[in-house]
């Protein structure tokens, strides 16, 4: 079975798109620790991401980059954190997570409650800085 981001990245359930290109796709987090959150995917569907090819692998981290500068553009923060964790999505999947302090990268934390409507704003405006580069 088709795991829910394959099942994003076919449209088949819907998401607040930030980047794509023909290899990956990249989102906001559903349940985000800090507004910009974001999640970048291959859309080569693989559990562990330390299990992919070392192309989609070199290819994914690379596309995280370019999509981390339009976060950090997007959304006022220090930094633009990163984490892999895997636990809950058997889809490889990044973590990109807008910082003002390491605080902010606790997983653990309550997650922010955003409208549809401020979901739609910033991933917007992501998708602005990242189609500007
Ligand atoms: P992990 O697998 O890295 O432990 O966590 C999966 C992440 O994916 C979580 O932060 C969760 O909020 C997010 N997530 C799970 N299902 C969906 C979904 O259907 N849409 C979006 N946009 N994010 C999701």
């Amino acid at each position: 079975m088709a795991s829910i981001f394959s099942r994003i990245v076919a449209g088949e359930i819907p998401s607040w798109k930030v980047a794509e290109d023909e290899r990956y796709y990249a989102f906001l987090d559903i349940n985000p620790l800090a507004e910009g959150h974001t999640l970048v995917i291959p859309k080569k569907e693989v559990d562990y991401i330390f299990d992919l090819d070392a192309e989609t692998y070199a290819g994914l981290w690379q596309f995280a980059g370019r999509v981390a500068k339009a976060v950090r553009e997007a959304v006022p923060c220090k930094r633009v954190g990163v984490a892999v964790l895997g636990m809950e999505v058997p889809h490889a999947h990044i973590h990109l997570v807008p910082l003002q302090s390491e605080a902010d990268l606790d997983f653990r934390k309550e997650k922010k409650q955003l409208s549809p409507e401020r979901f739609a704003e910033i991933a917007a405006a992501i998708a602005a800085a990242f189609n500007k580069q």
